[in-house]
């Protein structure tokens, strides 16, 4: 049976930047393999996050897994708790919580940085697992993640106002004031008093940048229908980024773990890609995703997004179509959604996608890949969800 495989750079697209000549970063990255593909590929481009919904990877990673948010999506924090397989009841509300640096917790305070210096997870272990036992007697529960994302669960907070509060991401509020985000929180009490409690013991606590806690993205308790009912193949997720396993998992799907798979630039590539292809040994389909690009993105460092493309071409793209070249495959590449460097936060523009069949290339493909090319070639998926189907399809 032929084999599927999705290799996903987060926020790898972006807008053109004058620094780099009026090119964007992947096409001014040295990417030799996805130009040797191109040509030989179906291109185009693929609308991953719904009209009216936030430009997440959490949506547009669904849509690339083949769900539509708009049915299944309940928040991030939902997400990633399915990555942890905990045990929830229906009416819990699950928030994603980051360690932040703010300038202050008050209504003059500013978001300096969405991760706490990219903390390390041995780094933040410890204090998350102080604010859990400061939870104590609450109806707050802080579950440890990885490095600054961690998870609160509200037990039944789906049931009060909790669930509506519209608090920003923090990577979107860079440098901003936070006062619109702490009326919101104010407008539950229980949850106002947690983030002043954490406050006052992180900013003591001087082993690390974090100075705060910041719960965001907040829903129920994610269900998917089955992956292999719905698609009829055997599938498998590979990443660092707990949102992206907690798809695979509440999907049924496998979760490849590999060491040293970090989520930055300097994640473990290799194991990513033996992962993959030794999965493909008993399965049908395998996603991997790779976050460097994104992280790259927020940092608004062009250079380093370049560079972060260029190892995704080099040491994930070139060895998957080294090993499967012979095969019966079918290759795409593409990303979860935009993070233009100039933004330093996510866009909902159509990402650009690459389909290589192994078996069946074409000749009609543009000469390299990228954001102009991929919209030049004319073929625009409108369902996110639809690409996933299409690949699988005759046209493709
Ligand atoms: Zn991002």
């Amino acid at each position: 049976m032929s084999k599927t495989v999705f290799l996903v750079a987060d926020g790898m697209a972006g807008w053109p930047l004058d620094i780099l000549g009026g090119r964007t970063s992947l096409h001014a990255a040295s990417t030799p393999t996805l130009d040797l593909l191109a040509p030989k590929s179906r291109c185009g481009l693929c609308r991953t996050v719904p009209h009216g919904m936030p430009p997440g990877s959490d949506v547009a990673n669904m849509s690339l897994l083949g769900y539509d948010p708009q049915t299944h999506h309940t928040g991030r924090g939902p997400i990633e708790a399915a990555a942890q397989g905990l045990t929830l009841d229906q009416d819990d509300l699950v928030w994603r919580m980051n360690l932040v640096r703010l300038t202050e917790l008050t209504d003059a305070g500013v978001m300096l940085d969405y991760s706490a210096g990219h903390i390390s997870t041995p780094e933040a272990a410890p204090l998350v697992a102080r604010l859990a036992d400061m939870a104590g007697g609450t109806p707050f529960q802080a579950v440890q993640g990885i490095q600054y994302r961690h998870l609160l669960v509200q037990r039944g907070g789906a049931l009060t106002d909790a669930a509506e509060l519209a608090i920003r991401p923090p990577h979107d509020i860079l440098d901003q004031n936070i006062a619109q985000d702490l009326t919101a929180y104010a407008s539950f009490p229980e949850m106002l008093a947690f983030l002043q409690t954490a406050h006052e013991y992180l900013r003591a606590e001087t082993t690390s940048e974090a100075t705060s806690v910041w719960p965001w993205g907040q829903g129920r308790p994610l269900e998917l229908p089955a992956f292999a009912e719905r698609f009829g193949l055997r599938g498998a997720v590979v990443s660092a980024v707990d949102l992206v396993k907690g798809l695979g998992r509440a999907a049924g799907m496998e979760v490849l773990e590999v060491p040293g798979a970090n989520g930055l630039i300097d994640t473990n590539y290799e194991g990513k890609v033996e992962a993959a292809l030794d999965f493909l040994q008993r399965g049908e389909f395998v996603y991997v995703h790779v976050e460097a690009p994104d992280e790259c993105g927020h940092m608004g460092d062009a250079a380093l997004k370049k560079r972060a493309i260029e190892l995704f071409d080099q040491r994930i793209v070139a060895p998957i179509l080294a090993a499967l070249a012979h095969e019966d495959a079918t290759i795409v590449v593409t990303c979860d959604h935009f993070t233009p460097v100039a933004r330093r936060t996510h866009t909902e523009d159509p990402v650009p996608f690459l389909i290589y069949r192994t078996q069946a290339p074409r000749t009609d493909g543009p000469n390299v890949f990228n954001e102009d090319t991929a919209k030049g070639a004319g073929l625009f998926i409108n369902d996110g969800r639809e690409l996933l189907t299409f690949c699988l399809g005759p046209d493709a």
